[in-house]
């Protein structure tokens, strides 16, 4: 078969690799002139590593991720480091990465808060009915079974995070999805993101995949047999093809999809991104911190602060502290549409607050990256509303973040979803 994928994320990839293997013709559509889409990095020239556009880290749990560079022969390039997470509490940052840690943590209070944290997070590893949590809010479980101060100081700042206007809609089996299946230990690969990625566009082009770069596919159409990928105003005919973008833009790209379907891509929602990359010539954090965890309602004009060169050695940036501040945020939100120069004006009196010396002449570049689609937002039931990935096209497939479910998109669930489409495809 003559196969067209869309997009080479991971997930575009993985699809490749299996179809590939299975002895078909597999032809990428990248619109970007690089492979790794939400998960791609870049690199300044006295840098041996490359930085994320938006932080990136692993769990030892990926075990699709895991397995796939074992598959490609590439697993003595994955690190585990063991860098510190903290979360705000009072003025103080607190460690925050482990279980043992969480429990400890002051905002819980001492005694009853302690113990419905402790059974609440035991119930959620133990349990796999996530069907029957997902029929719920997370704001009403966790004010029902955690109780209030436990729900405040804990889960409710990472659903507004996440989440900001949607956090009282997101039901109850995201998180318990989060708690499920991640471990504290966070890992990447040697050489940054951007390495793994292209290393396995290499491996693909060496099976003859063929992977094209820059070219963004305009359309697709249903033929008498088959369907015609429209990109750079020509057409081409491929027997299948597969849609890895966000269900907005699939909208887009087939409008002759059934009613019924498209109203159902249209109606899911998402969260957008934005996140500033920072070089300085100084550490941020005195403490040798890595994850700051920012409340929002404390004032701080992001979510998260994740000095990057605390996880991976200065020396791969040539000496650069690399640190990231970042916010998930709905479409429409100032950031979207502020100079970079404008958001560093907004941010620098926050990175003041982590550390009071810092100051404007250390920073020695900045790098702002944008994305609309960066989380989707799963509602009360989103089982029933998930887009199925053969559409009702024949032939024509469409696997994206939104479809992976009860789990949080990652790159591990990518490289599943992007599999399980191979399959089904072939
Ligand atoms: C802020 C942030 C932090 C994250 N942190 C982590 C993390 O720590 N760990 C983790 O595992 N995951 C993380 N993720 C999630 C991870 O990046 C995604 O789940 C994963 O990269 C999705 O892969 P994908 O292949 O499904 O989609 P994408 O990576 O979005 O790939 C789709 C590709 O399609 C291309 N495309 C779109 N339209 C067209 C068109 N018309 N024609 C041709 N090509 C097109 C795009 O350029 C893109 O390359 C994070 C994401 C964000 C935004």
């Amino acid at each position: 078969m003559k196969i067209a994928i869309i997009g080479a994320g991971y997930g575009g990839m993985a699809a490749a690799y299996d179809l590939k293997k299975a002895g078909h013709d597999v032809t990428i559509f990248e619109s970007a002139d690089y492979v790794g889409g939400l998960a791609s990095g870049f690199k300044e020239p006295h840098w041996n590593w490359s930085v994320e556009k938006f932080y990136h880290h692993w769990f030892q749990s990926d075990s699709e991720m895991l397995g796939l560079i074992r598959e490609l022969g590439l697993e003595d390039k994955v690190r585990f480091p063991r860098p510190l997470t903290v979360m705000l509490y009072k003025n103080k940052w607190y460690p925050f990465d482990s279980i043992f840690k969480m429990a400890l943590f002051p905002g819980l209070g001492w005694g009853i808060n302690k113990i419905r944290f402790g059974f609440v997070g035991l119930f959620l590893r133990l349990t796999n009915n996530w069907r029957a949590l997902e029929k719920v809010t997370a704001d009403e479980w966790m004010m029902r079974y955690a109780g209030k101060q436990v729900y405040e100081q804990m889960w409710k700042p990472l659903l507004i995070g996440k989440f900001g206007p949607y956090y009282k809609d997101v039901n109850m089996a995201w998180m318990w999805a989060r708690i499920k299946a991640r471990t504290t230990r966070l890992g990447t690969f040697e050489g940054g993101f951007q390495k793994f990625a292209d290393l396995f566009a290499e491996k693909l082009r060496e099976q003859r995949v063929e992977i094209r770069l820059g070219a963004r596919v305009e359309s697709i159409k249903q033929e008498q047999a088959g369907l015609s990928v429209r990109s750079d105003g020509k057409s081409e005919s491929f027997d299948k093809v597969l849609v890895t973008s966000s269900p907005n833009l699939m909208a887009k790209l087939c409008p002759d999809l059934p009613e019924n379907y498209l109203k159902g891509l249209l109606e899911l929602k998402s969260m957008g991104a934005v996140v500033m990359t920072l070089a300085l010539k100084q550490p941020l954090s005195k403490d040798g911190y890595y994850w700051f965890n920012v409340p929002k309602d404390e004032g701080y004009p992001f979510l998260a602060l994740v000095e990057h060169t605390n996880f991976v050695p200065k020396e791969n940036f040539g000496g650069d502290h690399i640190v990231y501040a970042g916010d998930y945020l709905e479409l429409g939100h100032e950031y979207f549409s502020m100079s970079d120069d404008e958001l560093l004006e907004r941010f620098i009196p926050a990175f003041q607050k982590f550390n009071p010396e810092f100051s404007r002449d250390w920073v020695k570049k900045i790098w702002v990256s944008k994305t609309n689609y960066a989380q989707p937002v799963p509602l009360v039931n989103h089982s029933e509303n998930i887009p199925e990935i053969q559409t009702p096209i024949k032939g024509l497939y469409f696997a994206s973040m939104s479809q992976v479910y009860p789990w949080d998109r990652g790159t591990n669930f990518a490289v599943e979803i992007g599999r399980k489409a191979a399959r089904m495809m072939k």
